[in-house]
């Protein structure tokens, strides 16, 4: 039987295309699965969507291959990809494709092979005549049968015409092309020991044999438990290559083969199994620990939403340390009851190593975690796992959003409020806990939004009613919530009480803790050693020459660097405007807190440990975890870092967090600068006096001690904040009244940049009471990597436009036109719906 199909390809555009696939069983059994078609001149990767019930006036072309045996989308999850891919203004295949794991979606590709030896002599003429042949040559040469595409060819060699050379070549028989289809990620299979299938049936089998062997061989004794444990516990089958761990060798095999007790075969494994074994961050088994009263009302409120399995969205408001981690478990549980599963969203993986070991503690091998750290077998091993339904629980970052769970009864989205759920710098650009609302829908499960800082949007909702507010006020195990001062650096710096970067208040403080073996947190929102270099004479200050941002100063190289491109140049030794050799440091990073505070302390005659954790001193593996237990254990005593101490830190010897500088994300120009300020400095204060022993203290130190974002962190009054905040984004039409959007235009040339950014946003109707469209203007950064970028911003009024339909028909419409023109020279459009940044 033959039936068409439309299938979405993985290219920008709002097409399906028209298929046709010859088959036995039932043709709706083919929707949620891959398909290898061809498509111009290429054969690649699509999805089949839906029958095509009307006949077309074309000639539809069959399907080359199925490529699964049963979908790999069901329907639910083709239906959420479909609203992000509208919402977002992304093509339905880039969606599928993000939704998957990389290396799954093969591509027809070339083979070349050189035919013929040539000369250097040949390709010096070559080269005069025909360079592009000679260069084309040249990169053939460096493949060493590596497959290609001529797409690709074409863009090394800068030329069009790669189809026409290649031709050429195979006439003069110098090169050879072969097709190929590009490699795909698949299961990893290897020769693995297995307890004998017939002689080895029962734990009580198991222990008769391992006793005996015990009396003669301790060796294989332990290999035959190391077998038998793994393949019982489920950490799956043991690898005969990964042996050495257990002492045996293959002595002990043999002899273990020959006895008939293990069975070798070859047979799929889990590229996540046989992983080294860290040292946990988890204090206890969290499940064991009695409910406050608050924890237990709330999750009650949640667990009778779990059973009556219908869709329920909460915002779990919880001061720091209230212990939401223990309510995310019981929902965990009440879900795992009625045999759900359950998606958990955390804001970053690396950041947050001490979350996943509580929930590990607690869940073992029922939870599967996903994150970019993976490579890219491990992480296809996950995804087939989670597809067969071989998981309970996922976590990972934002893009965990699409994994394949059938039967989802819960989803909690940990610190919603963070930005890192955003994705802005590829399409689609979607908020993974906005789309989490979409999921729960869909699927009919609970959601929990939890924070202690929840952001605008989530609290608005909650307070309107479209979510239900949970709140948490006081923290779990007797602990208080800890003390807060402000040091105001203005007069703190008149009446000269200030070191450097720190007031002598927080100096003192520093000494008292660590006379008394307290741990201290210092937390500085900049890394490297000091923000910016400046001429002393006439205040010119270096900047990078690809983005026109002022570079970062890297003390230990002596160099300067650029945070967007990664430009590096040495400091001048002069300044290049005025050519002055008095060039300083402004501002400070956390490596040259940690170099004052040592000198400081040491003229005090106090040794103390002190620890920097940022990105360049976490870069390599292991390092952040090895800080972190160091610091728990009362190995460092000082743990100084950027934003990466700020998240979800539990450690009870805290009992000093200073803040350095308080102001720094403050000052950017964007509409979210001070309800960042504000969780930030809320989320680093709140590492302080867990534990209940010792009343934590903060101090922060503010040039503008008098900003709301800064005087209401001290006072803990969320709700004060949030009315103060709420009122502004009113006036002046933000979120969450209205939608925020931003069309970024970039290209090489500015003049041309500019005109077509405004040929574009003329598409779009001024005096609509649906949207406000301002601009395009100079983007704040107006030049990154040599490209120039124009910003158009659109609020769309969502008291008129609920669903933002009015504005995505336009933007719809003004895409088609720009279709051509995107594709022409380098010419870019960015589209980002709910968009966190505008500079
Ligand atoms: P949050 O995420 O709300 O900041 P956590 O989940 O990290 O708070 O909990 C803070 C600390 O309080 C943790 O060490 C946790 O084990 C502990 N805790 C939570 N609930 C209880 C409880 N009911 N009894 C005792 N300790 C608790
Ligand atoms: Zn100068
Ligand atoms: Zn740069």
């Amino acid at each position: 039987m033959t039936t068409l199909f439309n299938i979405a390809l993985p290219i920008p555009g709002n097409k399906l295309y028209t298929y046709a696939i010859e088959h036995d069983d039932s043709a709706e059994s083919y929707i949620g699965r891959r398909a290898f078609v061809s498509f111009g001149r290429k054969t690649i990767t699509g999805f089949v969507i839906e029958k095509r019930e009307d006949k077309p006036d074309f000639t539809v072309k069959t399907v080359e291959e199925v490529l699964d045996e049963k979908p790999i989308f069901n329907a639910n999850m083709l239906k959420f990809c479909k609203w992000t891919a509208d919402y977002y203004k992304s093509s339905l295949g880039e969606v599928l494709k993000t939704a998957l794991p990389q290396g799954i979606l093969p591509e027809s590709m070339i083979r070349i092979t050189l035919k013929k030896h040539i000369s250097t002599e040949t390709m010096l003429l070559l080269h005069k005549k025909y360079s592009k042949k000679a260069d084309l040559i040249s990169i053939i040469k460096s493949l060493e049968g590596k497959e290609t595409t001529p797409a690709r060819l074409a863009k090394r060699i800068g030329s069009a015409s790669v189809s026409t050379i290649l031709d050429a070549l195979i006439n003069d028989e110098i090169i050879e092309c072969e097709p190929v289809r590009s490699k795909e990620t698949t299961s990893k299979t290897a020769l693995i020991l297995l307890p004998h299938s017939k002689r080895l049936k029962t734990a009580n089998d198991f222990s008769a044999s391992y006793l005996s062997l015990q009396i003669k061989s301790q060796k294989q004794a332990k290999l035959l438990k190391y077998v038998w444990d793994h393949t019982i516990n489920g950490i799956g089958p043991l690898q005969s290559s990964a042996l050495a761990a257990t002492e045996c060798n293959h002595s002990h095999v043999q002899a273990l083969l020959k006895k008939e007790l293990i069975e070798r075969q070859q047979g799929t494994i889990d590229r996540n199994a046989n992983k080294e074994e860290t040292e946990s961050l988890a204090k206890r088994d969290e499940s064991k620990l009695r409910l406050t009263t608050e924890q237990s009302e709330v999750c009650q409120v949640i667990a009778r939403a779990i059973t009556t399995a219908a869709f329920h969205p909460f915002l779990l408001h919880g001061v720091t340390g209230s212990g939401k981690t223990l309510i995310y478990i019981q929902a965990i549980q009440e879900a795992l009851r009625i045999n759900r599963k359950v998606l958990i969203l955390v804001p970053e993986i690396s950041l947050t190593p001490q979350l996943i070991d509580r929930f590990k503690l607690v869940f073992g091998d029922n939870i599967a975690v996903t994150h970019s750290g993976l490579s890219g077998g491990e992480r296809y091993d996950t995804w087939r796992k989670i597809l067969r339904d071989e998981v309970k629980i996922v976590l990972g970052v934002r893009s965990a959003i699409f994994a394949p769970i059938n039967n989802l009864g819960l989803i909690i989205v940990d610190e919603e409020h963070e930005n890192t759920y955003k994705q802005d710098s590829k399409n689609p650009r979607y908020n993974a806990r906005d789309l989490a609302v979409v999921r729960a829908r869909i699927d009919d499960a609970v959601l929990v939004l939890g924070s202690a800082t929840p952001s605008l949007e989530s609290y608005y909702n909650a307070k309107s009613g479209k979510y239900t507010l949970l709140e948490i006020k006081n923290r779990a195990d007797g602990a208080k919530l800890p003390f807060i001062d402000i040091v105001d650096m203005i007069s703190a710096r008149q009446n000269k009480k200030v070191n450097g970067v720190f007031s002598e208040y927080l100096l003192n403080e520093i000494e008292s803790r660590l006379k008394n073996k307290e741990g201290i947190i210092l937390f500085q929102n900049r890394r490297g050693y000091s923000n910016m270099l400046e001429c002393f004479d006439c205040g010119h200050v270096p900047y990078c020459k690809n983005c026109d941002l002022p570079l970062t100063f890297h003390k230990p190289k002596n160099q300067l660097r650029c945070h967007y491109c990664g430009h590096t140049i040495y400091v001048p030794s002069s300044c290049e405007v005025c050519g002055s050799k008095k060039i300083e440091e402004i501002g400070s990073g956390t490596q040259k807190i940690e170099e004052e505070l040592y000198t400081l302390l040491k003229e005090k005659g106090i040794e103390a440990k002190i620890a920097r954790m940022d990105l360049d001193t976490t870069s390599k593996k292991g390092a952040h975890r090895k800080m972190l237990t160091d610091f728990s254990s009362g190995k460092t005593d000082i743990l100084i870092g950027t934003q990466m101490v700020a998240k979800g830190l539990d450690f009870d010897r805290v009992s000093l967090v200073g803040i350095v500088n308080a102001d720094s994300q403050l000052l950017i120009p964007d509409f979210r600068s001070s309800e960042r300020t504000y969780q930030l400095l809320t989320q680093v204060a709140g590492r302080a006096g867990r534990g209940g022993k010792i009343r934590g203290k903060v101090i922060i130190q503010s040039t503008h001690p008098n900003y709301p974002a800064i005087k209401i962190t001290a006072n803990g009054k969320y709700l004060e904040f949030y009315q103060e905040e709420i009122q502004k984004r009113k006036d002046a039409c933000y979120p969450p009244f209205h939608r925020f959007i931003t069309i970024e235009f970039s290209g090489t040339e500015a003049g041309k940049v500019f005109e077509l950014a405004k040929k574009y946003s003329s598409l779009l109707p001024r005096n609509t009471k649906y949207f406000e469209v301002l601009g395009p203007n100079e983007a704040q950064l107006f030049r990154i990597r040599n490209k120039y970028r124009y910003i158009t911003v659109i609020k769309s009024n969502k008291e008129y436009d609920p669903s933002g339909k009015y504005l995505m028909h336009y933007l719809t419409a003004a895409d088609s036109i720009f279709e051509k023109e995107k594709n022409k020279g380098d010419f870019t459009i960015k589209v980002d719906i709910d968009s966190y940044s505008s500079i």
